[in-house]
């Protein structure tokens, strides 16, 4: 899916402004691209539909960076597709949650039940009790049965000879006994949806009041997926989805079509056959995978901070000539101030919370204010050469800017910092931890 999306938003990154035409042509692209992938059409036609209303509008053609910002409608459009929100999982207020399994036969019910409750005792410290609800395969008890003894699972089973809903009746005595915290019900799939499979499901539905009614469905269906996911929607009010076998080069498309088409959140992705290949579904995250977005991400960045690289040549020019001023130094307190929460930024670069000095690169919007108040009320002459400052014009500029003297004392030493951090990197010193950040 990505590729052509990519390829898509590359033509178009190449041009300088867009037109309509260009909105038009690149919107093609993305149909196609969603349609080769799978997507089902309506969901397809919707997608375009809003991406092109909030493209074609004025909103991007007066822009300055209208590129960036088509890929940004369209990551985020893409995400509301998915979901907007992450979905968690419903929990009951008294133990035990239950969470009833459903899905045709091979879709990775099972396995699921299994990565789950593994998900659940390493993140929850839970005790889940697993009940063997297929009766109609001997190997579906002994899968599961393998399972727990696994992961240390205590599981319900009374063979084949009694009905799925007796099972659930007995397993949730138990569960309820033993003060299990979860329960989860395995229940057997069909190649197709019958009656006979929704009737014992509904009948088990019913006695168990589960909290979470799991779709289980398999990315590789493809369009089998939405249909399947509808119907059995209809029928038993499912709470949730998880898309499994999202691993390899499968597409994807249609699955992630299920949300659009059946109201339902994804909540949970299963990408091999391992029990710890299970995922929490992030819309957002998803989004920004089918689209490649490693180097979009950056491009948005770039054109979200506005940076002006003439400016920066500038800067850098001047850091050279070892002439870093205080109307330099305003301009980098804009451009920080321009980057939003730092703290944001840095909660998304890999292994940051390591680098020493780190939480003090907090930036208090106040902070930069009186910092800026004060270079004001310098004269230019003070601006263009900080070695000016004698104790009476620092007096005259406290006053001026309605602080006292050892507050334009703090801001001169903070300036002084910037100038040294900014002589060292020119000569490649880089200061502990900076080759990181910008790495
Ligand atoms: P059930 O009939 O719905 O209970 O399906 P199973 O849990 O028995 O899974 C059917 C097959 O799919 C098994 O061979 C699993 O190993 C495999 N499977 C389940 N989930 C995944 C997944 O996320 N990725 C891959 N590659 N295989 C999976
Ligand atoms: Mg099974």
């Amino acid at each position: 899916l990505s590729e052509r999306l990519q390829a898509a938003m590359s033509k178009l990154r190449r041009k300088g402004t867009i037109k309509e035409a260009d909105v038009k042509e690149m919107m093609r692209e993305i149909r196609l691209a969603l349609l080769e992938a799978d997507v089902n059409l309506q969901v397809v036609r919707q997608f375009t539909k809003r991406v092109s209303e909030r493209a074609v509008g004025a909103e991007v053609l007066e822009t300055l960076n209208p590129t960036q910002q088509i890929v940004k409608i369209v990551d985020e459009e893409l995400t509301k597709v998915l979901g907007s929100e992450t979905a968690e999982l419903n929990k009951s207020p008294k133990i035990p949650t239950i969470i009833m399994m459903v899905g045709l036969q091979g879709a990775g019910k099972t396995t699921f039940v299994g990565k789950l409750a593994n998900y659940l005792k390493k993140n929850e410290k839970a005790r889940p009790l697993m009940i063997a609800g297929d009766v109609y395969r001997p190997a579906a008890i002994d899968q599961l049965k393998v399972l727990g003894h696994q992961l240390d699972v205590p599981v319900f089973d009374m063979g084949t000879d009694h009905s799925p809903v007796e099972i659930v009746r007995q397993g949730l005595a138990v569960a309820k006994e033993n003060r299990n915290d979860y329960v989860f019900i395995d229940t057997a799939g069909r190649l197709h949806i019958d009656e006979t499979l929704m009737n014992e499901l509904k009948e088990i539905q019913e006695l168990a009041q589960p909290d979470e009614i799991l779709l289980t469905v398999d990315a590789m269906t493809g369009q089998d997926a939405v249909t399947v996911a509808e119907s059995f929607n209809e029928q038993l009010g499912i709470t949730g989805v998880v898309v499994t076998k999202l691993d390899g080069d499968t597409r994807g498309g249609a699955a992630l079509s299920i949300r659009a088409v059946t109201g339902k959140p994804i909540k949970f992705t299963g990408t091999g056959e391992k029990l710890t290949d299970i995922e929490v579904f992030h819309p957002d995250r998803m989004s920004s995978r089918i689209l490649g977005m490693g180097d979009m991400l950056t491009l948005i960045e770039k054109a979200q901070q506005e940076y002006d690289e003439k400016k920066a040549e500038e800067l850098a020019r001047k850091m050279k000539e070892d002439s870093f001023d205080f109307n330099d130094f305003i301009e980098q307190l804009d451009q920080v101030m321009n980057m939003g929460p730092l703290e944001d930024l840095i909660k998304m670069m890999p292994g940051m919370s390591n680098v020493p000095g780190i939480d003090k690169l907090q930036v208090d919007p106040k902070d930069v204010a009186r910092k800026k108040a004060m270079v004001f009320s310098m004269t230019p002459e003070e601006r263009e050469n900080p070695d000016l400052l004698n104790p009476s014009r620092r007096r005259r500029i406290a006053a001026g800017s309605g602080n006292s003297v050892v507050e334009v004392n703090r801001m001169i030493k903070s300036f002084n910092e910037s100038r040294k951090m900014m002589q060292q990197m020119t000569k490649g010193n880089m200061p502990a931890g900076f080759d990181q950040m910008m790495g």
